[in-house]
């Protein structure tokens, strides 16, 4: 049986930076992705803040597209409001490319990667663990000494190796197609229970002439993405069919645990994803690399203990878990918001030029509580307004 000190379920973007760390660590790494190349089937919007390409360490020029400087509310009864940035606050980006990116990075630093080769089981032996690799006659049995689950917003092993579950999972949609773009630099962000309730959608300029459309919702987003594109919104600016569909689950909310005997479960599988935006890659990196590292030093002292591993969990939530839990917060208020309350607080808002000023010079996707921070002792009846919220909702956000 081969063995190695971690292997990694999973090549997206948390797998293949929790390898390539693992392996800088002095680790001897192997990676498993199931499908035959690392980036497909895509299941983003592509949306990145400055601080996740960063995160990456990848020159940017391969996957970029083109850059975001704000967005633009647009409210259910049509109310809207727009942050536009001097600077570039955001990245679109081709998944795809940049997926497969960082698992070359990943490669060159060292770790084995095996492409089409799903983990289907794990058992604990010992002080190893053993995974069941590809199906019937292909099956191998491979050691490790730490496991990295970077499997998704699915997490099967992660869940059969005694990690719980996410708090929520959101269900989401999107199609790229020939679009009018009203403004290349803005995003398009659209509010309201019959648009996507529990979160929002979206309309994203990609490559020249061409949108995301798309939505994440509590309900199956793909009956609400057919609406949206027939909505008068959306319609009236549609200048040809789809050229991709993208369906997924958004994963919000890790829970008490992300880690277990011989195993530490890192991005989707662990739930680190931004609550406001919906943005799995700045956290994913984040916490990927802290895996990595863990994961390496685990394995050199021949200790892989859940008491061992959860140095992992104290770092990553003494770096993220507070961005994660306000996140968590602001998302359950605006998923339990009414249309007129929406409407109400857009409107607020769209009157108080400082605090839009102050939005725009510090708002920050990738971490939204320094802006939220900043603005609450201004907020005045904006404020009150969400006080009220807060008041009337407060069983439903505990
Ligand atoms: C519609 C949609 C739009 C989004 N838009 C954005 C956005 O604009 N910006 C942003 O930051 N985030 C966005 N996200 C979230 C983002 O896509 C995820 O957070 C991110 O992909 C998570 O990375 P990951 O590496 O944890 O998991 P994934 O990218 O899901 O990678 C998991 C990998 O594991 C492999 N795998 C799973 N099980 C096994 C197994 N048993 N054996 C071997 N391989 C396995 C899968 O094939 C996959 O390659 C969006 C999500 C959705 C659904």
């Amino acid at each position: 049986m081969e063995r190695y000190d971690v292997a990694v379920i999973g090549a997206g973007p948390a797998g293949s930076m929790a390898a390539k760390k693992a392996a800088e660590g002095g680790a001897d790494v192997v990676i498993f992705e199931e499908h035959p190349r690392a980036g497909w089937p895509v299941q983003c919007a592509g949306l990145f803040g400055v601080r996740a390409l960063e995160e990456s360490e990848l020159p940017p020029a391969k996957f970029v597209i083109r850059p975001v400087r704000g967005a633009m509310f647009i409210s259910p009864g049509g109310v809207q409001i727009a942050f536009k940035s001097q600077e570039v606050k955001a990245w679109v980006v081709d998944r795809r490319i940049f997926d497969r990116a960082l698992l070359a990075e990943a490669a060159r630093s060292g770790a084995e990667v095996m492409i089409r080769s799903p983990v289907t089981g794990l058992v604990r032996e010992g002080d190893r663990s053993v995974l069941k690799v590809g199906h019937s006659v292909d099956r191998q049995n491979i050691e490790a000494r730490v496991v990295i689950s970077a499997e998704g917003a699915g997490a099967r092993i992660a869940r059969s190796a005694g990690i719980d579950p996410v708090r929520e999972i959101l269900s989401s949609a999107q199609v790229e197609l020939p679009f009018e773009i009203e403004d290349p630099e803005m995003v398009e962000v659209f509010l309201g229970r019959d648009v996507a309730p529990g979160f929002f959608a979206w309309a994203i300029p990609a490559s020249e002439g061409v949108a995301r459309v798309g939505l994440s919702c509590r309900n199956n987003a793909c009956p609400y993405l057919k609406r949206l594109l027939k909505s008068p919104l959306i319609r009236s600016r549609i200048r040809g069919g789809p050229l991709h569909l993208v369906v997924g689950g958004l994963p919000l909310g890790p829970h008490a645990s992300t880690v277990a005997e011989g195993i530490i479960a890192v991005g989707d599988a662990a739930g680190q994803v931004k609550p406001t935006s919906g943005g799995g890659i700045y956290p994913g990196l984040v916490c990927a690399k802290i895996a990595g590292k863990v994961a390496a030093s685990a394995a050199r002292e021949g200790d892989a203990s859940a008491t061992r591993l959860s140095e992992y969990e104290r770092r990553w939530r003494s770096e993220l878990g507070r961005e994660l839990r306000l996140g968590m917060i602001v998302h359950r208020m605006r998923a339990c918001m009414n249309d007129r309350e929406l409407d109400d607080l857009v409107r607020l808002l769209a009157d108080r030029d400082d605090l839009i000023r102050m939005i725009e010079e510090e708002g920050d996707i990738d971490r939204p509580s320094r802006a939220i921070k900043k603005a609450a002792p201004r907020m005045g009846l904006f404020g009150l307004s969400m006080v009220k919220i807060l008041l009337r909702n407060y069983r439903t956000l505990k």
